[in-house]
């Protein structure tokens, strides 16, 4: 699977500071998770000088550690025998794929540098620090929160488990739900309202969500996307919506690159301007409590206890558990080891019984949703199939098609599970991409996924039913009867609601796609300020919740688009609160 590639190893003689030397120079590749990573070495005989990055794709939030800290820690152990950044384990094996190829072509041998000769230089962080506010998780809920708190006047500091800010936030497709959005009339689109995305939330939730909560997500979701665009510089693509499942109008603004890397480079930016400190690798271990009240945080970093106390209250933005299995199936059993996850590996949940424990309910840990598009091998969202928005459609192995494209998520994630061998395959021509263009977007994820032998790109159909082994008699015939259904309203067999699109010329590309968990509904109960509650409804005093980590938003089944409308939303609300609190 780790590919390399080889290149030639150059040998350079000559003199430096007055005295003989000979330093080889060799370039190597390894395979990170979004392609080829390229390095250059320079060796002096077996003792590594310098690593040069020639080329890589990677997050560049969640893989910048890997090219300055891991690089680093290379050159001062002179070895590749390093623990990798936890959360960009892809990314640091292709990296360090990469210079072991380059040494090996050198024909040099690393000699470790003896471990008591490199010293780690320890963060020079007070054991007892004081602030406002105390922001839980490092995500687009916790960055809100610790800019809006920080803008109403607060003293508030950002802590992060991870090495690496983000969380799901950051590699989720981050397209954003706003009724009377700026992109909705120059599409045709004048009917909308926070009263109908309230409707379709709960309804898409199964009437299980709180609507005092939704409408305060739906009404407040316009002045949350402007303030991403205006005051953070967040750029939407301004001529484009997604028309996620279980929505009644197209309504979700696109960030620019179609990730969440748009917003949180942004945030990270604003975090930084405004002098708002953000500690990773520091994890809340336990929320402080002084006469039923929460004062502040004890948390840890390699083996080291710190006390982050919080004048006004704290704010728990850790996300969801989906990254949790042991967690997932113990709520829902449903969801047991078939099931890979999309989520970052920070989303395993242990702020929701730190919660528990200061006296919160947790409610509806059950809702797991299982996001239907994902990589049969890492478990990863298909970005590159949200052709499927735009008229995509899934077939099974028998290349039928079996469900309605833009049905619910749980609707698609079970419907795939009943077909042959529990996978699907997702078919689009050019007409289809054309649309949103998602092969250009992710490139890096069309050059993986095809390098991994789960995705192709056609000419024809017969190149097609080759590739995915469906059988090609029926294929055509598929693809014959969707082409004679196009248009809203002429699906005599699913009822796309969007339509279906002529599918009759190529090019055409499919993707292999499995269900994998992606989003837990459940968490700690919130009220419509973001106030934490107990099971009694009463508010736990200076505590509040923002994000995924809440449990009374989406029911039993989030909508696709409402989790960064939820984030925004109420993390700026959650710091505005705790920032006014006495
Ligand atoms: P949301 O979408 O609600 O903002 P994210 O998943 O984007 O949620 O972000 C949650 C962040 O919280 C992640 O970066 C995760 O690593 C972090 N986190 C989770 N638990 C803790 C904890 N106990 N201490 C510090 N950070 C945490």
């Amino acid at each position: 699977m780790f590919a390399k590639k080889l290149l030639a190893a150059t040998l350079i003689a000559g003199l430096a500071c007055g005295s003989a030397f000979s330093a080889t120079v060799s370039e190597g590749t390894g395979v990170g998770k979004h392609g080829d990573i390229t390095v250059k070495v320079t060796l002096d005989n077996d003792k590594l000088q310098k690593i040069e990055i020639v080329k890589q794709h990677e997050n560049p939030v969640l893989a910048e550690k890997v090219f300055t800290d891991l690089k680093d820690e290379v050159i001062a152990r002179n070895s590749t025998d390093v623990d990798a950044i936890s959360g960009a384990t892809f990314s640091s094996k292709g990296f360090l794929d990469a210079v072991n190829d380059a040494v090996a072509k050198a024909g040099v041998k690393l000699v470790k540098a003896d471990k008591k000769l490199i010293k780690k230089v320890e963060k020079a962080l007070p054991l007892v620090n004081n602030y406002d506010v105390v922001v839980v998780g490092a995500g687009g809920a916790g960055f809100s929160a610790a800019i809006e708190a920080k803008m109403h006047g607060a003293n508030v500091v950002l802590l992060e488990k991870m090495p690496t800010v983000g969380g799901n936030s950051l590699i989720s497709g981050a397209e954003m739900n706003v009724a009377k959005n700026w992109v909705q009339p120059k599409l045709g689109i004048n009917d909308d309202s926070p009263e109908l995305h309230a409707k379709d939330t709960f309804k898409g939730g199964d009437g299980k969500g709180d609507m005092d909560v939704i409408n305060v997500m739906t009404h407040k979701a316009l002045d949350a996307a402007k303030w991403c665009r205006d005051e953070l510089g967040v750029k939407f693509e301004d001529d484009n919506l997604f028309f996620f499942g279980g929505h009644s109008r197209k309504r979700a603004l696109i960030p620019e690159g179609h990730t969440g890397t748009e917003f949180i480079k942004k945030f990270s930016a604003k975090a930084e301007k405004l002098g708002i400190p953000v500690i990773t690798e520091m994890k809340a271990e336990e929320l402080i409590m002084k006469n039923g009240r929460v004062v502040g945080v004890k948390a840890s970093s390699h083996g080291v206890e710190y006390t982050f106390n919080a004048k006004n209250g704290v704010i728990l933005a850790t996300g969801g558990f989906g990254a949790n299995p042991e967690m997932v199936k113990r709520y829902n059993p449903k969801i047991d080891e078939r099931f890979k996850t999309t989520d970052a590996p920070g989303t395993t949940g242990e702020a929701l019984y730190m919660a528990e424990r200061a006296g919160a309910q947790l409610v509806n840990m059950g809702y797991i949703q299982t996001y239907p598009i994902c990589d049969p091998i890492s478990g990863v969202i298909e970005l590159i199939a949200d052709a499927r928005f735009d008229g995509a459609v899934m077939l099974n192995q028998d290349g039928k098609r079996f469900v309605e494209e833009l049905g619910r998520r749980d609707v698609l994630s079970h419907a795939i599970l009943d077909q042959p061998g529990g996978y699907c395959w997702v078919l689009w021509n050019d007409k289809i991409g054309n649309i949103s263009n998602t092969v250009k977007e992710h490139q890096t994820e069309y050059e993986a996924f095809t390098k991994q032998g789960i995705m192709t790109h056609c000419k024809d159909l017969k190149c097609i039913a080759d590739f995915t082994k469906m059988p090609l008699g029926q294929l055509k015939a598929t693809v014959d009867r969707v082409s004679s259904m196009t248009g809203k309203g002429n699906d005599k067999d699913f009822h796309h609601r969007a339509g279906l699109v002529d599918l009759s010329q190529g090019d055409y590309y499919v993707i292999k796609a499995v269900p994998s968990t992606h989003h837990t509904m459940g968490g700690v109960r919130i009220n419509a300020k973001g106030e934490v509650l107990t099971a009694d409804g009463k508010v736990v005093p200076g505590l509040w919740a923002a994000g995924e980590v809440t449990g009374v938003t989406h029911g039993t089944n989030r909508l696709g688009g409402n989790a960064y409308t939820d984030i925004i939303v109420f993390g700026r609300l959650t710091g505005e609160a705790a920032a006014k609190a006495k």
